[in-house]
């Protein structure tokens, strides 16, 4: 064939196995850093170091096996389709392959451009997930508003996955009811993570990001996550070893000093494609001494949740603007900077708040239980609450964010993802967290009150759902008490 046809290698692809590098066709990897990408919203500095740098050792272990990689440097500040069309135009390509992106908008933006460039385009699975655009597409036409459960069932028997033939391993699907426990109050042992140290690439992107994303939120220079295939491995084989055992118990349970406890830690890398849901899924369920409590809890989250998300982004792309609730509030600069936070901010806000402006990371429940439910009982705007977690959070792209804080936290689709709003008041965070002196503490808390006056403000859409008749006739109790 005449020409050079070349794969551009998307930002969130970072595979050790991209199908790219398999094709015969292909003359050359591309590979864009656009600054003004970056810019777009305060992103957390270690996600830009998580993504720079996994793409310049992707780069580099190319080069190194003698293929051809032509590169758009951060310091060219070039737009991504810019950064694309220079490449083309420099090399003289004339044929563009590039994986399906997971977010709306990008395949398009790409096609747009080939067409404009004349190139011919090709488009290979988007390989971050287990289920393909097709299949997962197919299931939510004809399920379009069904519970996660159902999807799970589906996801375990077409896949065989923890299924000895019809049957769930263990003659059952679900073993919430042996997990989901506070931390023991005797105390427990909790592994800590092991941070890889920088090598040469990581430590010149530090710099970099450093220098070049002043303002944004997160040091740069504490970056603490894999960057490629093998360190991510290496943390996955960790987790197993030393954390997966007590992950189904506690995988609700929250403390004030212990941002990971037993979760894995493995969306940044999943959802760029240095693990894939294939090796993190074997992994897990070849541990031979992990409980299946926690076995399935773990596989639930990854084939199950994760899955249903990108499903539900596809199904449902209004979700993006939803606003059930029409609330309005404005999310303040201090939530993006960490400077001037009120100092009457409840303190598993605070905390949790303060772990993700040094980490870029929160696990599940304080997002969605401590961030998520507070954004929601003040009141903020779910727009804007989605764009704060979009720039602060090192895992965080479109299609995971949108249902899950639109969706699941924020309940701006009025109950289409999660069944009823994720709010509580201080007692359920005290059980879980012990973030207060006191039951009584927290019973009496900014939490508690907020969590009545929310009940009260939206009591009439809350009131056709029947998963809240028991909050809302323990507050006109409280009314009727009151009077
Ligand atoms: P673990 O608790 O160890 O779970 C294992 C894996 O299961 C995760 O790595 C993830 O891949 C998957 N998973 C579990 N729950 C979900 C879910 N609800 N949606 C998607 N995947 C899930 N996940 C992201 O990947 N990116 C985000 O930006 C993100 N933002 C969230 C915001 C809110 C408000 C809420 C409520 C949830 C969000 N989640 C997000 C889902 C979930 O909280 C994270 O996937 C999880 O905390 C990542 O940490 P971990 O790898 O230690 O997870």
């Amino acid at each position: 064939m005449a020409g050079t046809t070349a794969a551009l290698i998307l930002a969130t692809q970072q595979f050790a196995h991209h199908p790219a590098y398999e094709d015969p066709d292909i003359d050359a990897f591309l590979f864009v850093e656009s600054a003004p990408r970056f810019e777009a919203l305060p992103y957390h500095r270690h996600k830009i170091v998580l993504l720079l740098a996994a793409m310049r050792h992707t780069a580099a272990r190319l080069e190194a096996e003698g293929r051809t990689v032509h590169r758009i440097e951060l310091s060219e500040d070039l737009g991504f389709a810019a950064g694309v069309e220079r490449l083309v135009q420099r090399h003289g390509i004339e044929r563009l392959a590039w994986m399906s992106a997971t977010d709306r908008g990008v395949d398009e933006r790409l096609l747009r451009l080939c067409t404009r460039l004349g190139l011919h385009s090709r488009r290979y699975e988007d390989a971050l997930f287990l289920t393909t655009a097709a299949d997962i597409d197919a299931w939510f036409a004809e399920h379009p508003r069904t519970p996660m459960e159902d999807f799970y069932r589906w996801q375990r028997r077409r896949t065989g996955i923890l299924m000895t033939g019809d049957t769930p391993a263990g003659g059952r699907w679900n073993f919430d009811a042996d997990n989901r426990k506070p931390l023991p109050r005797g105390g427990i042992d909790i592994p800590g993570l092991r941070h890889p140290s920088p090598d040469a690439i990581t430590a010149q992107v530090i710099a970099e990001v450093s220098e070049r994303f002043p303002g944004h939120p997160g040091d740069a220079g504490l970056f603490w996550l894999p960057v490629t295939p093998e360190q991510s491995r290496s943390h996955l084989r960790r987790f197993v070893r030393e954390r997966l055992e007590d992950f189904g118990p506690y995988e609700d349970a929250m403390a004030a000093d212990e941002p990971f406890l037993f979760h894995a830690v493995v969306s940044p890398l999943l959802n760029i494609g240095l693990l894939t849901v294939e090796e993190v899924v074997e992994a897990v369920t070849g541990s031979p001494g992990a409980p299946l409590a926690s076995v399935e809890g773990f596989v639930r989250q990854v084939i199950g949740w994760r899955e249903y998300m990108r499903g539900m982004y596809r199904a449902h792309p209004d979700l993006e603007r939803a606003n059930e609730l029409r609330l309005t509030k404005r999310v303040e600069r201090w939530w993006c900077t960490g400077r001037g936070v009120p100092d009457d901010l409840p303190v598993p806000v605070r905390t949790v708040l303060e772990r993700v402006h040094h980490w870029g990371y929160a696990h599940h429940i304080e997002r969605l239980m401590v961030l998520g439910n507070w954004f929601l009982l003040q009141g903020y705007a779910p727009r804007q609450v989605n764009r704060w977690f979009l720039a602060l959070f090192v895992d965080a792209y479109p299609w995971v964010m949108v249902p899950n804080v639109m969706g699941m936290s924020q309940y701006a689709d009025g109950g289409l993802v999660g069944t009823k709003p994720y709010v509580s008041g201080g007692a359920y965070l005290q059980k879980m967290g012990s973030w207060w002196g006191s039951a009584r503490e927290a019973r009496e808390s900014a939490f508690t009150d907020a969590y009545w006056r929310f009940l009260e403000d939206n009591e009439d859409v809350l009131s056709s759902n029947p998963r809240l008749s028991l909050p809302l006739a323990q507050l006109r109790q409280r009314r009727d008490a009151a009077r």
